[in-house]
This record gives structure tokens, C-alpha cells and sequence, in this order.
């Protein structure tokens, strides 16, 4: 039995406690707000992420520490290691943590990239334009998630104005893909560099946060080696131990790296149900140094995310396999209170439970785009591609 300290204390954290719960592990987590949502199943220590004599009194109760989030500060990571184990390693949190430094790591691997360039001035951003084109995304390169810290240029008067909005700190201008659609790649990589990847997972957005995730998509075995490639290098480079997740855009036949989540992630919550082993399970195993567990799909499975407030459990409840996730915490707008997961033996049977739970949520916008995808892959199916 060993404990696991987490730094965050969010729906990851909560997930990951569950996940370790059987195994027998404890786990401690410090977050600064007192009712943070892994509270409820697992120990809480209250302390600020540089409040030291906290992280002592942590680091002594824990064999190993992990995250749920991954902005913490990259001196705490630091200062941990010289305290206890810490996956993964501070090092790959901090090229995490920089959408320039991470941009530069995925062309050093082969992964090609929306074409970039770092801004630091507004004669930067001009002479990104230049080499991005319109339209473009302009992103801090820190402390940036769902969204938070993005403004799309569409034309050149929009230069001026998008600088006031973001330009205190560094940002890096993207130009913006008319990707096809947005796949991860939900991977895993243990203490001895045993490597084990999910299935692709198809993402949707809204407002910059994931709104549904479908998985295992159907797509050319080429590209999914690719995708798998990259992401192991990706590990490999880092020496990265645990659960990550690898965005990326898929257009028109090509791969592009949208950024690395370095910790378990809300495209991979499918997981949970949707495979032998959760991407929760696969990274407290990893981080312990236990073997990884089996990552192969029970069959197709859909996510929807819960973003503002819950909806009626009651639809969800009622359907086989399906299964309802709170995470107990209060409504707030863009904030992520807790999904569901839908899983079946065919996408048919998969569709005809998401139009249900549309129909019954009052929400066949949230599920339509899952079940044209699932539809489409049907026909090509049909079609023996
Ligand atoms: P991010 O926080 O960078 O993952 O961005 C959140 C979402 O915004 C992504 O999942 C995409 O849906 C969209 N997005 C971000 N960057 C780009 C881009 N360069 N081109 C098109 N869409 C983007």
C-alpha cells in the first residue's frame, strides 16, 4: 500500500483516488480551496502551492507525488523532487506548461504543427500575421486550458485589439487549421518505459472547452501509427512517466500537434467504462511502478461533458450502459461539474442510445455531432473502407 500525493484537487484528482481505491493505495491532495471536489473521497491538506512548510508536511506523508493539474508552479515540482518521487517529471511539466517550448519539442519529434511564431511585442505580432496569415490564434503561452487566454484574428484591424486583450504576457500566434476533426491520443508510459496507448479518441468543442469524445475511431491504420509514433517519442523524449494526452488536428490527411496534456484527461474519461483498465487506473499504476493494465476498447463508447450545470440525471440512468458522473461540484459558468459515458456492442445500438438521451436532455445538438461521426464510420464500413 502506498500514498499518492496529488498537487490539484479537481475531477482528475477525485477520478484518480476512486481508480486507486482497489489497488489499495491512499491518496492526499493539496489544493488552496478548502472544498475542492477530490475532498470528498480522499484527504485534503489546504495549502497554497508555494506555501513550503505545507508542501514539507505533504511531501512527508506521501511515497510519491503527482498532479492534476499542470499549472502548478514549476519550482514546487521542483522543490518536490528533492522531497519525494514526483511523475511525471518536472522537467516534462514545464515544456507542457509553454505552448512555444511544446510547439518546438513536437517538430524536434517529427510531429508537424500549425505554422507558429512567438509574440512579445506588437511589431511580433504584426510580422506573425505575416507568416501565419488570417485567420490566426493568439494564445498565451502560460496558464492557457479550455480555451482560456485565446483570441482569433480574423482580419488585420483585429491585431490591435487582441493585443490589448492578451499582450501582458508572452503569447504565441497560431494559424488557425480548418481541421477535418480533433483527435488525442490518451497514452501511458510506466516507470520501467513500458508503453501503452488507448484507441484514438474523436474530440468536439465548444467554446474552447470539450463538449463530446467518441472512441475508438475508425481511421486509416496509417494514421493511427503515426499518432501513436509521435506520441511515443513524445514519452520517450521526455522520459515521461504516467498518463498523457497528445491533441492533435486531423486535416485534410495530415497530423497537426495541437499541444500535450501532461495528466490524465477529460478526452480519455471514456476510459473508465469503456476499457479494462482507466486511463485513472493506467496512471496510478504507472506512477507506483506497477505494470500498465489492458487499454484495448470494450466496444464503441461516447462521452458528454456537463459544463455550467448538470442536466437531469434520469435519461442517463436509464439507459444500459450508460453511466452518470458528478463531481460534486457547485454550477458555474464553463466550469466542468461532471459527464457521462455511453457505451454499447455497435454503433447502432450506440446511436440509438444517444438519440434517446438527446431527445429526453432536450439536447440533440450536444449529441448530434457524436452520431453523425458514428453514422459516417457505419457507412464507410458499409462500403468496406
Ligand atoms: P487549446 O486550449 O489550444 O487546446 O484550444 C482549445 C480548442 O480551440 C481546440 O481544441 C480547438 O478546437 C480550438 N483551436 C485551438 N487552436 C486552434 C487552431 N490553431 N486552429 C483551429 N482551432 C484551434
Amino acid at each position: 500500500m502506498a500514498t499518492i500525493g496529488i498537487l490539484g484537487g479537481g475531477q482528475l484528482a477525485r477520478m484518480l483516488a476512486i481508480a486507486g481505491a482497489p489497488l489499495g493505495h491512499r491518496f492526499l491532495v493539496v489544493d488552496s480551496a478548502p472544498d475542492a471536489c477530490a475532498s470528498h473521497v480522499a484527504p485534503l491538506l489546504k495549502a497554497d502551492w508555494r506555501d513550503f512548510d505545507a508542501l514539507e508536511k505533504f511531501a512527508s506523508q506521501i511515497d510519491v507525488a503527482t498532479f492534476d493539474f499542470e499549472n502548478v508552479p514549476s519550482e514546487t515540482a521542483e522543490w518536490l523532487t528533492s522531497h519525494t518521487r514526483v511523475f511525471p517529471n518536472p522537467a516534462a511539466l514545464s515544456v507542457a506548461q509553454d505552448r512555444l517550448l511544446e510547439k518546438n519539442l513536437f517538430g524536434e519529434i517529427g510531429l508537424e504543427t500549425p505554422v507558429f511564431a512567438a509574440v512579445d511585442s506588437i511589431d511580433d505580432l504584426r510580422a506573425a500575421v505575416a507568416k501565419t496569415g488570417l485567420p490566426a490564434v493568439l494564445k498565451t503561452r502560460r496558464l492557457g486550458y479550455d480555451g482560456k487566454g485565446q483570441a482569433i484574428l480574423k482580419q488585420h484591424s483585429d491585431i490591435e485589439s487582441a493585443w490589448e486583450a492578451l499582450g501582458s504576457v508572452p503569447l504565441i500566434l497560431e494559424a488557425f487549421v480548418p481541421f477535418d476533426s480533433e483527435m488525442s491520443v490518451i497514452a501511458v508510459r510506466s516507470r520501467s518505459g513500458e508503453f501503452r496507448h488507448y484507441p484514438l479518441t474523436r474530440n468536439w468543442h465548444r467554446d474552447g472547452i470539450l463538449s463530446a469524445s467518441f472512441a475508438p475511431i475508425k481511421v486509416d491504420e496509417d494514421i493511427e501509427r503515426r499518432a501513436v509514433a509521435r506520441a511515443r517519442a513524445l514519452a520517450e523524449r521526455l522520459d515521461y512517466v504516467g498518463v498523457f494526452a497528445l491533441e492533435l488536428f486531423f486535416c485534410e490527411g495530415r497530423l497537426l500537434g495541437n499541444e500535450m496534456a501532461p495528466r490524465v484527461h477529460n478526452s480519455g474519461h471514456w476510459t473508465i467504462e469503456g476499457t479494462a483498465c482507466s486511463q485513472f487506473e493506467n496512471h496510478v499504476r504507472a506512477v507506483i511502478g506497477l505494470p500498465l493494465g489492458d487499454t484495448e476498447a470494450l466496444g464503441p463508447a461516447a462521452m458528454l461533458n456537463w459544463v455550467g450545470e448538470l442536466p437531469d440525471a434520469t435519461p442517463i440512468l436509464a439507459e444500459a450502459r450508460a453511466h452518470w458522473h458528478d463531481y460534486g461540484k457547485s454550477p458555474r459558468e464553463g466550469r466542468k461539474v461532471g459527464h457521462a459515458t455511453i457505451c454499447a456492442d455497435s454503433n447502432e445500438e450506440l446511436i440509438q442510445r444517444l438519440q434517446r438521451i438527446g431527445r429526453a436532455l432536450d439536447r440533440e445538438d450536444h449529441v448530434a455531432p457524436v452520431i453523425a461521426a458514428l453514422a459516417a464510420s457505419n457507412e464507410a464500413t458499409a462500403r468496406g473502407m
